[in-house]
């Protein structure tokens, strides 16, 4: 089958190769026999989200943020709508922050968010650094520990009721607070994971697949993948969560 992805920004948003994310979603479908059809989506681009099975947003600082925000935000009702039929999405970091309302940089500036998570976002005195290890709930009672790397100043509250991606086992997560990580709206993921995210978390990536693969039509369930290596640097990423995540610095 084709799977459609619609990647928004990848000029502006790709701190850290976040775009490597898209290269293993390629690479996992072509595995089972499908092909990601990959459109880049810049602002003023016309975009129906729609037509596309999964949404991709990456990650930048503040500088990039503020040039795609209004751009993002005028996008708002759409992408909500594509969210509300089971489009699948992933947004990291800077991506996350803005499919919240918004966000509040350290100037006191707003930038205006999509609107897609249920979540606001607020600059804060230091950054969140370091590895992190969670334990994620993808519904339906599928639970998967995600490893990855956080970088971040904003802290991200999640309204009542809204549900976080995971719960933080070692590591910051949205503010350093909660011991929430992320958010997850149906088939659509926010978090602050990068460095990418997806190569060493084969789970999160087929679940996202799977998700896609369904929105297009297919059956929702991939054949499984060796994933040696890829369950080695998940164990190496964790066991650093593990052993030195969660220290803040300036
Ligand atoms: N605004 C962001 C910050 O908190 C962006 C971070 C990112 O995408 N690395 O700090």
């Amino acid at each position: 089958m084709n799977i459609r992805v619609a990647h928004l920004y990848p000029d502006y948003l790709n701190i850290y190769a976040d775009r490597g994310n898209i290269a293993v979603l390629t690479r996992r479908a072509a595995l089972r026999g499908h092909a990601l059809e990959v459109t880049g989506v810049e602002p003023g681009d016309v975009l129906r989200p729609e037509e596309f099975d999964l949404l991709y947003v990456g990650g930048g600082q503040d500088r990039e943020q503020a040039l795609v925000a209004p751009d993002l935000a005028a996008r708002g009702d759409d992408l909500r709508r594509a969210v509300d039929t089971g489009t699948a999405v992933l947004a990291v970091c800077g991506g996350y922050q803005l499919l919240g309302r918004g966000y509040r940089g350290r100037d006191g500036s707003w930038l205006p968010g999509a609107g897609v998570f249920p979540l606001e976002t607020v600059a804060g005195e230091t950054r969140l650094i370091g590895d992190v290890l969670l334990e994620a709930d993808l519904g339906d009672g599928v639970t998967t520990a995600v490893a990855g790397f956080e970088n971040h100043a904003g802290r991200t509250l999640l309204d009542a009721g809204a549900t976080a991606l995971g719960r933080v086992l070692a590591g910051h997560g949205n503010d350093g607070a909660s011991g929430l990580e992320g958010c997850r709206a149906g088939a659509a993921v926010g978090t602050y994971l990068h460095g990418p995210l997806l190569p060493r978390n084969p789970e999160l990536a087929d679940w996202l697949l799977a998700r896609a693969l369904e929105h297009a039509g297919g059956p929702g369930v991939l054949e499984p993948l060796p994933d040696e290596l890829e369950r080695l640097a998940h164990a190496v990423s964790a066991g650093r969560a593990r052993s030195r995540g969660g220290r803040r610095r300036r």
